[in-house]
């Protein structure tokens, strides 16, 4: 053991450098400045500034980490204080943080420089450091503080990497973290080496969808369909697919997320702090590049689904922001839980409210609902009977709620094809839909390029006429549709909006809509609470 001399800290006070650690909470977190202060007196630890059990427990993990690195640990009084003390603390990653500044107030770093240095991590008994989540979000709260340099356990690397901060190092134990704080108080910045470390590693696509030349050709058949699930996927529409049991609804509903083109690098920076908060970030995976597609089941709790808990964690809303957030059987989700997804299928974010705080995570995601016709499922196929009466039938879509079903830009019947499709000859035209959609999402990455939104589903219905533009014979057919099918003036937008998509798809930039994409777009939303029983 080696025997380190022992600053008692009490006859003249020094400027520390400040540790400064990061409390999560939503989607910001809170940046938490850790200090520490040693003083004769009865041998002890108090840990003041609201800190949770978790973090409570920590000061025995620090104490054993501390000797089991060779250090002593200070036979003082010991107070650490966790400041601002408004904020409960909460999580593992304080463990670090706080030994090291026990270490400098005993003097075992130059402490005559006054940066603030980030530091996290959770210590194991041995003095090793453990990954913790939401790195990447401290980071940047970190940036934000002028955080001179980040100290971040190993098995983070990649994910601090990735937010372009300079003098991130990483640490394998307490001792390594010592030395390089040593090395940053005397200003002899070590020269971090980043080989071997990319931003996204390639091999790291858990979570994602994948990138394939034609995701919909596992999809027999059903030309309609496929042509539809382009347009959602090109404009980010909502999109609702009903009909029998066996007819391929869940197929195409998943295939969805994978027509949609890689994420860019601010979308990709969010989508990959939601997954370290959620703690579902795999070890050595930098950015996620693929938008994110997930399929809760219907029986999800409304954490679960929309975010919360004790420590809160973003829900699946979030996990699915700026990708496809698909259910599968939707009038068998609990009411409630669906019409929470009303607010933030309208503003792209879910409030939450906890402990008098309010946090909140981004939730902008496509919706894809999909259903059967009818409780028996059978209204609309052929060689089946359905038994349902025009109540019941009316019962079972009002539990997915009007409210909701309104803001579904898309509607279309999926009936099962002919056998001889399936096992045979495909009648639908392969069609290069990923290019298509790429196409038309370059076209309004530019067109959008300074807003606050990038896809036509998005545009705010008083702007709609900048980018939308009828003909007098397509104004007559759109006012004919509106009354022959009773459109809302919801829906009106809507079609408006998928019409833009459908002239992007062919490449058409102009403001102008075409008489064809017009018929085509009131095609796909046409299906209304009225004919859901045809
Ligand atoms: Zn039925």
């Amino acid at each position: 053991m080696n025997h380190k001399p022992v600053n008692t800290g009490y006859i003249f006070q020094e400027i520390m450098m400040n540790i400064i650690s990061y409390c999560p909470g939503g989607f910001e977190g809170d940046i938490v400045s850790v200090e520490a202060d040693l003083r004769a007196g009865i041998p002890g630890v108090d840990l003041v500034g609201m800190p949770d059990t978790a973090v409570r427990e920590s000061i025995e993990r620090v104490r054993i980490a501390i000797k089991n690195s060779g250090y002593d640990f200070p036979g003082k009084r010991i107070v650490v204080n966790l400041a601002p003390a408004g904020i409960r603390k909460e999580g593992a990653s304080f463990d670090l943080p706080i030994a090291v500044s026990i270490l400098q107030k005993a003097g075992l770093f130059g402490s005559d420089k006054t940066h603030s240095v980030m530091v996290l991590g959770e210590l194991q008994l041995s003095g090793a450091i453990r990954p913790v989540n939401g790195v990447l979000s401290a980071v940047i709260a970190g940036q934000r503080e002028n955080a001179y340099a980040f100290i971040v356990p190993e098995g983070n690397i990649e994910e601090a990497l990735s937010s372009r901060a300079g003098r991130i190092y990483p640490c394998r134990c307490l001792s390594d973290a010592v030395e390089l704080l040593g090395k940053i108080s005397e200003d002899i910045i070590p020269i971090f080496d980043f080989n071997g470390l990319s931003f996204a590693s390639e091999n790291s696509r858990d979570n994602e969808t994948e990138l394939q030349d034609d995701p919909l050709s596992v999809i027999k058949g059903h030309g309609y369909l496929k042509k539809a699930l382009s347009v959602a996927a090109a404009g980010m529409h909502n999109i609702l697919l009903f009909g029998p049991p066996g007819s391929g609804k869940t197929l195409a509903g998943s295939r969805l997320a994978s027509l949609l083109p890689d994420l860019d690098l601010e979308d990709s920076i969010e989508v990959t702090r939601i997954y370290s908060l959620a703690g579902m970030l795999k070890k050595g995976t930098g950015l996620i590049k693929r938008p994110p597609c997930r399929s809760p089941h219907h029986t999800s709790s409304m954490e679960g689904l929309i975010g919360g808990g004790r420590i809160l964690k973003p829900g699946e809303i979030s996990l699915a922001h700026k990708g496809v957030l698909f259910l599968d059987e939707t009038p068998e989700f609990r009411k409630s839980i669906l019409q929470c997804l009303r607010e933030p299928v309208e503003s792209g974010r879910v409030d939450l409210a906890r402990a008098g705080k309010n946090c909140w995570f981004p939730a902008d995601f496509q919706m894809v609902l999909a259903a059967n016709p009818c409780p028996c499922g059978n209204r609309g196929k052929d060689d089946s009977v359905c038994l349902c009466t025009e109540l019941d039938i009316h019962r079972y879509w009002k539990r997915v709620g009007g409210a909701l079903i309104d803001r579904i830009d898309i509607r279309i019947p999926v009936m099962p094809v002919d056998a001889g499709v399936i096992t045979g000859e495909d009648n639908a035209p392969a069609g290069d839909y990923i290019g298509m959609v790429r196409m038309a999402c370059e076209i309004q990455n530019e067109r959008f390029r300074g807003k606050p939104y990038k896809r036509n589903s998005r545009i705010p219905a008083g702007e709609c006429g900048n980018y939308i533009r009828l003909s007098d014979k397509s104004r007559e057919l759109l006012g004919e549709a509106v009354k022959k099918f009773a459109f809302s003036s919801r829906a009106v937008h809507s079609i408006m909006k998928i019409a833009r998509t459908c002239c992007d798809l062919k490449g058409k930039e102009s403001a102008d809509i075409d008489h064809e994409s017009l018929l085509f777009a009131i095609q796909l939303r046409r299906y209304g609470d009225r004919d859901f029983f045809w």
